[in-house]
């Protein structure tokens, strides 16, 4: 034991700025439950003691300084819908009952307000809109990437919330990248049929392919109007990181998972 803490999560760069936002992944260390949840299980959504998650978010809220009844949280079904929340939806998922239904993606243009998707190896995409004040968060894992959840949050900002594609800010948190995302036939055809252009993304590997999820999602983001510049990649892999994060791949299937958390601070 060297005495340092492990980190309980980690910023997101590009977007955390410590100040009047707060981007956040979190890692497996600081909570209370046991293997193979051990230990900040963040997702109801597995055989965990509920108390444990409820522990554990009361913990995260200790060191993030976000009050559990300032949190909406996603009913992830690898779907594409995206639900738009403001103070009335405040501490769904958590302190209160889920009234959204099924959602995997999460808008806001209300401060202190921190939407929260939960992740072990699906890509989490982090949007703002400085300018208009305007936040999105999506789990976009391979089935809400093949069905382009992350472009669908930008065509609601822009219609919903009038922000303007070239203001927005992106960045892509840790998720399970190429180097880790194997696929067989099946599924490389379906990514095929769907991304016939963006096939130079899934490279063969032996009898199977690996599929570049983060650059589908970017390219989807560029051809939405953002400006590349301001699409940022954390560039780290949930599977190399098993240790650090939750991976549903590096373990086995059988584990618990983090959570992204975005938050404009008023
Ligand atoms: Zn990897």
């Amino acid at each position: 034991m060297g005495g340092t803490k492990k980190p309980m999560y980690i910023t997101i760069p590009g977007l955390d700025d410590g100040i009047t936002l707060k981007a956040i992944f979190t890692t497996r260390f600081g909570g209370v439950s046991s293997p193979p949840y051990d230990t900040l299980n963040l997702s109801f959504q597995r055989d965990d003691d509920r108390n444990n998650v409820i522990e554990n978010y009361r913990l995260l809220s200790n060191e993030t300084g976000i009050p559990p009844d300032h949190m909406v949280l996603t009913w992830q079904v690898h779907g594409d819908k995206i639900s738009m929340v403001d103070k009335s939806h405040c501490g769904m998922g958590l302190v209160r009952e889920h009234e959204l239904g099924y959602t995997d993606g999460l808008i806001t243009a209300e401060k202190n307000i921190a939407l929260v998707t939960i992740h072990a190896d699906c890509v989490p995409v982090y949007l703002y809109d400085p300018v208009n004040s305007v936040i999105a968060l999506v789990h976009s894992g391979w089935r809400g990437t093949l069905l382009n959840i992350a472009a669908k949050a930008i065509k609601l900002m822009k219609g919903r919330y009038n922000c303007k594609a070239g203001n927005i800010i992106a960045a892509v948190g840790p998720h399970i990248r190429k180097c880790c995302f194997e696929v067989r036939n099946d599924v490389y055809d379906i990514f095929l049929e769907k991304f016939p252009y963006y096939s130079y993304l899934f490279e063969p590997y032996g009898n199977n392919y690996r599929i570049d999820l983060e650059g589908i999602i970017t390219r989807t983001l560029i051809a939405e109007g953002l400006d590349t510049r301001n699409i940022h990649d954390i560039k780290r892999c949930t599977v190399c990181e098993k240790g650090l994060f939750f991976s549903h791949r590096g373990g086995h299937g059988n584990t618990g998972a983090g959570a992204a958390v975005l938050m404009m601070v008023g």
